[in-house]
């Protein structure tokens, strides 16, 4: 009998092929599915057509969308995916078939009902945001410290230190596999931001939004 789970449908805004722009698989080809929605208004958020509208789409479809790309890489994101109920049994659908899945989420929701084998990467939300009031902070209890990455988006030097702050007090490079920082995009600078870090020689990442820069065709 056919999976019940298949007909479930998901509020989605696109669904699409690229190069990975962020996390430790940046450059590599994945295929984007972006979910309709988002409980956040974050200052410098880049996808706010995502926050309305979109289609009901069943997993069903979904999948046959994704396949398309003949692409193991698919990234959940959105809005915020972790609204929709849907997307857990969309996750474990994917995973059943071999998809390495990764997931963005802004941290201000439950990770604790994730497939183990689903890839997250956790915002920690900083302050010039405008949201960190929202971050869960027991979120950081539910991590795999083998594939999680935890990622600070820094829009100036207060954003920075509270981040570097953030990292000693919750031991967050035990925590996860990588803590990645990110210069909020036409705000601060990467140069200025890789020279923070080397000045404090800090254990994290630094992340442009690569996709920005790529101009694909
Ligand atoms: S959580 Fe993400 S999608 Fe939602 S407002 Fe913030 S940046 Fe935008």
């Amino acid at each position: 009998m056919k999976d019940a789970r298949y007909q479930l449908k998901l509020r989605i805004t696109e669904i699409f092929y690229s190069i990975q722009g962020e996390s430790t698989r940046a450059g590599e080809p994945c295929v984007f599915v972006r979910l309709t929605g988002c409980n956040l208004r974050c200052t410098y958020c880049d996808t706010g057509y995502s926050f309305y509208g979109g289609e009901h789409v069943t997993i069903h479809n979904i999948l046959k969308e994704i396949d398309k790309y003949k692409c193991k890489l698919v990234e959940i994101t959105g809005g915020e995916p972790l609204l929709q109920d849907n997307t857990y049994p969309l996750v474990d659908i994917l995973v059943d078939n071999f998809y390495k899945v990764l997931i963005e989420t802004s941290g201000s929701i439950k990770i604790n009902k994730l497939n183990q084998h689903v890839i997250k990467i956790l915002d920690i939300k900083t302050p010039s945001s405008q949201m960190a009031h929202f971050n869960l902070w027991d979120n950081l209890n539910d991590l795999n410290n083998l594939n999680d990455e935890i990622k600070f988006v820094i829009g100036n030097k207060a954003d920075y230190d509270w981040s570097k702050q953030v990292i000693t007090q919750y031991g967050l490079n035990k925590r996860c596999k990588r803590v990645l920082m990110s210069p909020t995009h036409g705000i601060l600078s990467p140069g200025q931001l890789g020279q923070w870090i080397c000045e404090d020689g800090l254990d994290v990442k630094l992340q442009i939004q690569l996709h920005k820069y790529l101009n694909m065709p």
